[in-house]
């Protein structure tokens, strides 16, 4: 497993001390750098290389002033969000799986993801923004989904029906852990998986941060974690062949105090976990199926 981290730079100036801070940051990561017009680098975080980085972004910050006001600047950034590759070994001795698959089965173009979703209570009260929670079934074209065994949803993930039949046959799922995803007239497309089996826990175990939380219902909003994921034995008991957590994950909040228009809302997510009887049922099948391996976090 190599987790890495995500760094841009950029400089307008062409102060000579400037650009050559500039130029050795490139020459020094050139092998780390994933696009050169946009000068984004992909860095392991146990490398030297690191550390290097990490001193110019401390050194070199992002200057709101310089920018708004035309001023030459150079700065460096560190992505909050990392990429962790994984190897077979870390899909061997993982405990649990994250649902992940690629392939996307699109709405109507004259949809939106509101369409599905709705407050999480009858008297939303949050800090930050009213969120909102999928509340309504799924409706997407006959042709988004097609040939496809499984597809993720703009919320969520589907199922084919020979999917949601192979798992019911095994006794990893029943049928309400599925709810049918139709056309807008009605016509069954696909499924859309929807675990009964909700555990608690997972977001806190992996150092979540809870954003805002309604005070009415008492749902909470958390910034998406980044990867590795890892899972405790206790939360392992909990898990059955398919599961969702109860903790509601969003988009992350750049700026927690900034005004939101009261009209904005940000539709949580739960984050779908299987069981290893459930992934490697899968992946017998269905070779190519995506998921994010979750390590055993009490080694
Ligand atoms: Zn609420």
């Amino acid at each position: 497993m190599i987790t890495y981290a995500n760094f841009g730079i950029d400089c307008s100036s062409d102060d000579s001390n400037l650009m050559e801070s500039y130029n050795e940051f490139r020459a020094r990561l050139s092998d780390f750098c994933v696009d050169d017009d946009m000068q984004l680098y992909q860095i392991p975080i146990d490398s030297d290389e690191y550390k290097y980085a990490q001193r110019f972004a401390i050194e070199y910050p992002v200057n709101d002033y310089n920018d708004a006001n035309d001023i030459p600047y150079m700065y460096v950034t560190e992505s909050e969000s990392t990429y962790t590759e994984y190897d077979e070994l870390d899909y061997n001795k993982a405990s649990a799986y994250l649902i992940n698959f690629w392939y996307f089965a699109y709405d109507y173009d004259d949809m939106s993801s509101d369409e599905f979703v709705g407050f999480c209570c009858d008297k939303p009260s949050w800090r930050i923004e009213k969120c909102t929670v999928q509340n309504r079934n799924y409706m997407i074209p006959k042709s988004e989904f097609g040939r496809k065994k499984y597809a993720k949803l703009m919320l969520g993930y589907a199922a084919s029906d020979e999917v949601r039949k192979l798992l019911i046959e095994e006794g990893l799922a029943t049928d309400n852990d599925f709810r049918e995803v139709t056309t807008k007239n009605g016509s069954h497309v696909c499924y859309q998986i929807t675990p009964t089996n909700k555990i608690t826990g997972f977001l806190d175990y992996n150092n979540g941060k809870v954003v805002d939380c309604c005070a009415n219902c008492g749902m909470k909003r958390y910034n998406p974690v980044s990867e590795p994921y890892y899972i405790s034995e206790e939360l392992c008991e909990q898990l059955n062949g398919l599961n969702c957590t109860t903790e509601m994950e969003g988009p992350i909040l750049e700026n927690e105090d900034k005004d939101y228009d009261d009209e904005l809302s940000t539709s949580l997510e739960p984050l779908y976990i299987v069981n290893k009887t459930v992934y490697e049922l899968l992946k017998k099948h269905y070779p190519r199926m995506q998921f994010i391996p979750i390590l055993p976090g009490d080694e």
